[in-house]
């Protein structure tokens, strides 16, 4: 075989058993980026140093010192607190931010500018072949009177993990980090004003494949935009969250298959399952897993069980990362690292698969303690119900019936950083422009 016509060089040596871990290690690798563990999908490192995620010739990185700005010249009023969409539509903030992508000169400059609609042709990628991924995260207003996001530099990070999954390029997390600070800069001061401390907006970042082909292969133009939006307090239901396990025909994702990205092909399929819950008044589905019928997420958040083991230790438990099934949430690590830091001695933290069959027979032996969703959207929420098979499991909710002694806890802790009630280097100070 002449030189020319070699095969091209497998980058890992691991040949071609797992093409999606390797495909994913070259484009980091070719970028300047470490995914530092095996897994890629955890724990991503920007290299340290300049920060430049895009080392390739004339490939410009995406550059946050460079964002323009043109602002908005309606002056849209701030809805009541209540209010967060109207006629169906999601209340957004006066500005998003917009950076473009071509695979011919990288990243383009980012733009702030007023909130509005996108410009896509009908056979732009995203819109067929799912070339989506998303982010989601909250700005706080704290009783100390400051705007806080939590721990921004993980969403940044995941949504790189999301993008490489499904073909969009890479950049530097941090510099859309500091996007997503800039965004709420911009707009925290009016959207999310001093006298309502406690209160939160949702920031959204989103990334499509926007190339005009239809041919299925890798877009070569795209678009990442961060927009902030409002949304309804979902950690208190009365009566505590309701979950139905999913139906026996369905799961949410597999073991080879794309859970672990917050990609939005493993959302809208959820939904069918879903509306029929809710119909029959839960409000999420507790997704299973295989024969086996592992409990996995509760709707778009992550689950937790408290209970005694059968050594008669408490326990709380949670589905493992490695398997890739589930989605590594920002409130899922940290409730962990939480219970581990404060809890210890006194509830041992376990990431393992444990089945709705094990939830049962906690139940039944009197050993099930608590329940809880956890995830941005959800924050800590207290699970009061999960209905299987025809059979209910009563969940205790605590004292005044708001969540057992450990979501509580957990919740509290978590809710102190977020508000600045304490000082914690998770929650990152927006300097607000006046
Ligand atoms: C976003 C999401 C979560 C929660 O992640 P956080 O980072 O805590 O918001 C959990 N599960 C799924 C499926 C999700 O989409």
């Amino acid at each position: 075989m002449p030189p020319s016509a070699a095969p091209p060089t497998v980058p890992n040596g691991r040949g071609d058993a797992d093409l999606t871990s390797a495909a994913v290690e070259h484009i980091m690798a070719e970028n300047g980026l470490s995914t530092g563990s095996t897994n890629g999908h955890q724990h991503i490192h920007t290299p340290s140093g300049h920060g430049s995620g895009v080392s390739r010739p004339n490939l410009q990185d995406i550059d946050a010192s460079k964002l323009t700005y043109t602002f908005t010249t309606l002056s849209r009023g701030v809805p009541p607190p209540d209010v967060h969409s109207i006629d169906g539509a999601t209340v957004c903030t006066d500005h998003m931010i917009t950076v473009k992508w071509t695979s011919k000169s990288g990243w383009e400059t980012p733009e702030l500018r007023p909130y509005g609609p996108l410009a896509l042709m009908p056979t732009a990628s995203v819109l067929h072949y799912a070339t989506e991924c998303f982010e989601g995260l909250k700005a706080y207003r704290g009783f100390d009177g400051k705007l806080r996001l939590f721990r921004p530099d993980c969403n940044a990070a995941r949504l790189l993990t999301s993008s490489l999954r499904i073909s969009l390029p890479a950049f530097s997390p941090a510099e859309v980090e500091k996007l997503i600070i800039a965004l709420m800069a911009v707009d925290g001061p009016k959207w999310l004003p001093r006298d309502r401390p406690g209160s939160f907006i949702y920031l959204r970042p989103t990334f499509i494949g926007t190339q005009a082909q239809l041919g299925v292969q890798a877009p070569s133009e795209a678009l990442l935009y961060i927009i902030a939006s409002y949304m309804p307090i979902l950690d208190r239901p009365p009566g505590g969250l309701k979950l139905h396990t999913s139906p026996d025909d369905m799961v949410r994702a597999w073991v080879g298959g794309f859970g672990y990205a917050k990609v939005g092909a493993n959302y809208g399929p959820s939904l069918l399952a879903t509306a029929e819950a809710r119909a029959r008044g839960f409000g999420q589905i507790l997704w299973l897993y295989g024969s086996e019928a592992y409990c996995t997420e509760a709707g778009a958040s992550n689950f937790f069980v408290v209970w005694k083991n059968k050594e008669g230790r408490t326990e709380l438990v949670t589905a493992p990362l490695d398997d890739r099934l589930i989605l590594p949430g920002v409130t899922r690590r940290s409730v962990l690292q939480f219970a581990r830091e404060h809890l210890a001695g006194e509830v041992e933290v376990v990431e393992r698969p444990y089945t709705i069959q094990d939830v049962i027979d906690a139940d039944s032996e009197g050993r099930l303690l608590e329940t809880f969703a956890a995830g941005t959207a959800y924050f800590v929420c207290p699970v009061s119900l999960i209905h299987h098979r025809g059979q209910d499991i009563q969940i205790p909710m605590g004292k005044a019936g708001e969540g057992g002694l450990y979501s509580l806890k957990l919740k509290k802790w978590l809710a102190d950083v977020m508000y600045g009630n304490v000082e914690h280097p998770w929650g990152v100070v927006v300097q607000e422009r006046r």
